[in-house]
């Protein structure tokens, strides 16, 4: 229960004075994690992962943040330089949220992932064309188009002795 404790309303808070401002690499800090939060969202979203939780030390729990939540939580960090983290998370279910720690690895993995599989991709797209007789130009064209980068600068015609 709640019992014993500490009552947060500080009234020594300071009202005024400088407040202490984020620094630069913290700021980019913030920013990254909110493009990660974003990413997130998106792909683990539709697989039923609402968000992710985080250990406070302050409350002794383990606090459960919607993606939406934690991306707020993020901007107000970045603006006036705290977080209302301990916001308590509404019933949240513990199987629909993942650590920060497992986001962070699978974003990891899921963008060097993505960026293979669509190297992989332009690069069968283009050896495809290429044998319909397609000129590099009208190939190269095409993969620009699509906003995929050319397979390469170095000649895969032939095979690569890898
Ligand atoms: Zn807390």
């Amino acid at each position: 229960m709640d019992a014993g404790r500490p009552n947060d309303d500080d009234p020594e808070f300071e009202p005024s004075g400088d407040p202490e401002a984020l620094d630069d690499t913290e700021r980019d800090a913030l920013r990254q994690d909110l493009l990660d939060v974003e990413v997130l969202k998106e792909v683990l979203g539709p697989k039923g992962i609402k968000g992710a939780v985080f250990y406070c030390p302050d409350c002794d729990e383990d606090h459960f943040l919607a993606w939406d939540l934690l991306a707020g939580n993020l901007k107000e960090l970045l603006e006036a330089g705290e977080s209302p983290i301990h916001e308590p998370a509404f019933d949240p279910d513990p199987d629909e949220y993942v650590s920060w720690d497992y986001a962070r690895g699978f974003l990891d993995g899921y963008e060097s992932y993505a960026a293979e599989e669509v190297g992989e991709l332009s690069s069968k797209l283009a050896d495809e064309l290429t044998s319909r007789d397609w000129r590099v130009d009208e190939v190269k064209s095409l993969l620009a188009r699509l906003g995929l980068d050319s397979p390469g600068s170095e000649d895969n015609a032939g095979g690569r002795g890898s």
